[in-house]
């Protein structure tokens, strides 16, 4: 254990624990738009930046990359975090000025306008889904591609994924919203700001209802080594 200020507050906590896991820990709020506990932290957003002083030094880290030590002294809410991370709201807000939860982050935060060019956005690029599919489900069907300006979260060749098993879990942890799905009858539909991925669902032998798509269930069986046949009928319907 380690010793260290947050805001004042002397804690403890486990070494190499990284400092946003331990205010949350604390009831610390720092605001994050891309961590998340299932999966390794990236540093995308930086909204999670706070100021540290280490041997008489300040400087600006990202929480979520930055692990805690003995006699650390962090403040989440300095002037200079506080400019910094309205800044970087503004710029999230010029890219996406018409995604609802960086409107609300950013009203929470301060900001209200951006002076930086207007985009019109739905991905923020932080990568939790392609984190999620990678690390999670064990996929890896997406991911970011090309540089600077041209970035994109996308499939390969912006087309239906042939290894995407459709299970929905980067639209669940996508912190903006930005991959929609949708079943009508027997199709899920993953719409992705980039493109868009249709599965065909399964139906329950005893009522019928369309509930889960066939490759995720494939996947499951081939994967937890189960019978086919528990699949045969939805949870509702089943022993
Ligand atoms: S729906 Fe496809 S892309 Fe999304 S997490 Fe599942 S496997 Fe990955």
């Amino acid at each position: 254990m380690v010793r260290l200020t947050i805001d004042g507050r002397e804690l403890r906590a486990e070494e190499g624990a990284m400092i946003l896991d331990v205010a949350g820990e604390n009831n610390i709020y720092i605001p994050t738009l891309c961590s998340h506990e299932e999966v390794t932290p990236y540093g995308a957003c930086r909204l999670c930046l706070v100021e540290i002083t280490t041997n008489g030094r300040k400087r600006l880290v990202a929480s979520c990359l930055y692990s805690v030590r003995e006699g650390l002294v962090v403040e989440t809410n300095s002037e200079r975090v506080i400019a910094t991370r309205r800044m970087i709201m503004e710029l999230l807000l010029a890219r996406c000025p018409n995604n609802k939860a960086i409107q609300d982050l950013a009203s929470q935060l301060g900001v209200n306008k951006t002076s930086f060019k207007l985009e019109d956005n739905q991905c923020i690029l932080c990568a939790l889904c392609v984190r999620v599919c990678q690390e999670v489900v064990g996929v890896s069907a997406i991911s970011l591609v090309g540089r600077g300006v041209n970035r994109e979260m996308t499939t390969p060749f912006y087309e239906q994924s042939e290894v995407c098993i459709g299970c929905n879990s980067c639209a669940y942890v996508c912190p903006v919203d930005a991959i929609k799905t949708e079943d009508i009858g027997d199709t899920r539909i993953i719409s992705m700001p980039t493109c868009k991925m249709e599965f065909k669902l399964k139906e329950c032998k005893t009522c019928g209802n369309y509930w889960a798509p066939e490759r995720q269930l494939d996947y499951m069986v081939k994967n937890l080594d189960l019978a086919p046949e528990i699949f045969d009928h939805c949870p509702n319907c089943r022993d």
